[in-house]
């Protein structure tokens, strides 16, 4: 994977075209989440009961394919689709070329990046909200908004995006482009450095936004995607110090009480628990085991 960058980033240098397809591999893994598609702006269009759920599952699943069609048009080969929103059933997915893969449901213990390694040479976010800790934002939560208000990586409140980010860098794979509102991609291109962002909306607050129509969202997304690849040698795979402290702020107070029961977890305060991971790999799979896990699961 490194050569292959390392040759890239050599042929970009030097103005070269890329090579035609089939000649050099070049891996994309795209995380797709639903809150950050141009026009959602509450739960009506983001689940099942919603009224509007159905026609946003195809906008969602379009502004994936404008993120594809862009990526490959500066040359990648190859993609993997993690459908990464509420039930992870949401793509439409008899509308990918039969070339791309998409990984479906829940739990899954690297959860947003399932799939994720080392052979993969850019990731793009599409459809992506701001923190919980984000005063702006439509949706702003992280990874669980019934459940989560704060999410800490060494000290530092995260969005998905940057703790998504923090498992493609555990694998040397740096971010390349990221699609929402605007606050996520303000938020995003803060901690991530200069990744592309494509602003498909802009919030008036929690359930309210400007946005773009969904046609005008994808070519937008098709353009920034195929910027962000072809601007691949700019981006730096997003990594943090480890061992990683992850900190996790619970809305109510038993969750922080029970899992103390661990020797493993550490109370910092009636709401709030410590556990130290090796790595992100580890900080995942213990998010995934907190945010999934009650003895009544079946089957
Ligand atoms: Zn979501």
């Amino acid at each position: 994977m490194r050569l292959r960058r390392l040759l890239l980033t050599a042929s970009l240098a030097a103005g070269l075209a890329l090579p035609a397809v089939g000649q050099t591999k070049l891996k994309v893994y795209v995380s797709a989440d639903m809150e950050g598609i141009a026009g959602v702006v509450t739960q009506d269009q983001l689940g099942p009961t919603g009224f509007e759920y159905e026609r946003f599952r195809g906008f969602m699943t379009n502004e994936v394919l404008a993120a594809i069609e862009g990526a490959r048009a500066a040359g990648a080969t190859e993609f993997l689709v993690s459908d990464s929103h509420g039930n992870g059933e949401n793509l439409l997915i008899e509308r990918f070329p039969k070339d791309v893969q998409i990984v479906r449901s829940w739990p899954r213990p690297l959860a947003m990046m399932q799939g994720i390694d080392g052979s993969f040479d850019a990731i793009l976010f599409v459809g992506y909200h701001s923190s919980t800790t984000n005063m702006e934002g439509v949706r702003a939560h992280t990874m669980s908004s019934a459940t989560l208000a704060d999410v800490r990586l060494n000290g530092v409140s995260v969005p998905e995006a940057a703790l998504n980010a923090a498992i493609g860098g555990q694998f040397h794979v740096p971010v390349a482009l990221i699609t929402g509102d605007d606050a996520i991609v303000k938020e995003a291109q803060g901690m991530l450095g200069p990744i592309e962002g494509a602003v498909v909306k802009w919030n008036y607050g929690f359930h309210s936004a400007r946005t773009m129509t969904p046609e005008a969202s994808c070519d937008l997304i098709r353009e920034k995607a195929k910027k962000a690849i072809g601007r691949l040698k700019d981006m730096k795979p997003y990594t943090v110090s480890a061992p990683v402290t992850l900190d996790l702020r619970f809305k109510n107070y038993r969750p922080a009480e029970v899992l103390a029961y661990l020797p493993i977890v550490e109370r910092t305060d009636a709401h709030a628990i410590r556990f130290k991971g090796k790595d992100m790999v580890e900080v995942i799979r213990f998010m995934e085991f907190v945010t999934n896990y009650e003895p009544s699961l079946s089957p």
